[in-house]
């Protein structure tokens, strides 16, 4: 018996010290594989357009940050148009990207491209936006989209004074989606219209146009011509000596066509004040707007920080390590459920954008002047 266990000691300690020396060449080994592995690859990045500052500054944060460790770049722009984006990313795979990290104009757009990147084992990263329909995404980096719609329908219904009860309503509310191509769309609209929907019921919330539907109010590539040419419509056919009090607008560029309508139609003047309108990705025209008093509100999301998700991805996957996700049951993308690394967005008004956005470098104080 003490024979056995001595012998089991002695193997032990054995297998402990050969492992301990295993760990060593290993660490020393993966090192060298880092160096390797990752050393001259070359990352593509797709971004959907240069019309929205947001996309401009997530790009340059992520070329800085690869840069930064070493890795090469090939920034591509797809201005919006969905072939445009395709023929980059199969560019990018012809000249031998080794990873690609793409925010798609169209989430569905991608399984074709996306086959040929998966045949010669190029990792793909969801950026921002999810691709849907492939097996072939291996990670997505984004922020808590739903929780962007429940930040701009509180904010609204805060401002009103229905949350805490003070103002019982009924108010006028209109509604604005995004792009029906995009997948986080729907994210921001339900959580709003959850959040929303109670007041809709009791009827201290309003609809007149009586689109309530996302199929009804959805933007075309979030163009805020197409925003300002709904909001003009609305107010002709649903207003008329009835005045709008709050508008649910998913992103700036949305805000800023809904508030050139509703100037057009008068509003902005003491007699007549603009309605609470929402926003989102905090764009340095939104948010001089929100300081002269005409969009009340933006979602404010730090590209700098998602770059950095998205890196850490890359990085990760290029020196075969698992990355850091924290969200592994959200995001299906109707073929798998895609690992997700998700931040947390944060409301902005009058009142807390110099701390939110300035203090942090976010946006120049010069730049609002
Ligand atoms: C992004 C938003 C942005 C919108 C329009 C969405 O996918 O999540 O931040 O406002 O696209 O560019």
């Amino acid at each position: 018996m003490r024979t056995r266990r001595a012998a089991l000691t002695v193997t032990a300690v054995s297998l402990i010290l050969s492992l301990a020396a295993c760990g060593q060449s290993g660490d020393g080994g993966s090192k060298e594989e880092k160096k390797k592995s990752s050393e001259g690859a070359t990352i593509g990045i797709a971004m959907p357009t240069k019309s929205s500052e947001r996309w401009i500054a997530d790009g340059n944060n992520m070329v800085a940050q690869f840069q930064k460790l070493g890795y090469k770049t090939n920034l591509q722009y797809g201005e919006d148009d969905v072939a445009q984006q395709v023929s980059q990313i199969e560019n990018m795979i012809t000249k031998g990207v080794d990873v690609l990290v793409i925010a798609a104009i169209d989430g569905r757009a991608l399984s074709d491209v996306l086959q040929q990147a998966a045949d010669k084992n190029i990792k793909v990263i969801s950026y921002d936006r999810l691709i849907l329909g492939t097996k072939n995404v291996d990670y997505y980096a984004s922020f808590d989209n739903e929780k962007v719609g429940v930040l701009q329908a509180n904010y609204l219904l805060d401002k009103l004074g229905l949350k805490d009860g003070s103002k019982k309503g009924p108010f006028n509310l209109e509604v604005f989606g995004g792009s029906p191509d995009d997948n986080n769309t729907g994210y921001f609209f339900n959580g709003a219209w959850k959040t929303l929907k109670p007041y809709i019921q009791k009827k201290q919330l309003v609809v007149r146009s009586g689109q309530t539907y996302l199929s009804q109010v959805t933007t075309l590539r979030w163009d805020g011509g197409t925003a300002q040419k709904r909001m003009d419509d609305l107010l002709t056919k649903a207003y008329g000596s009835q005045k709008v009090d709050a508008v649910l607008s998913p992103y700036d560029g949305i805000s800023i066509g809904i508030l050139s309508a509703l100037k057009s139609d008068g509003y902005g003047t003491s007699a007549k004040p603009y309605p609470l309108v929402t926003g989102q990705d905090a764009e340095v025209a939104s948010v001089k707007s929100i300081i002269a008093g005409q969009q009340t509100q933006t979602v404010y999301k730090d590209t700098r920080a998602l770059a950095k998700q998205a890196v850490q991805m890359a990085d990760a996957v290029l020196n075969g390590k698992k990355p850091e996700v924290n969200d592994e049951k959200t995001y299906d993308n109707e073929v798998k459920v895609v690992p997700a690394f998700l931040l947390d967005p944060v409301s902005v008004d009058k009142s807390n954008y110099q701390s939110v956005l300035v203090d942090s470098g976010y946006i120049k104080a010069s730049d609002l002047k």
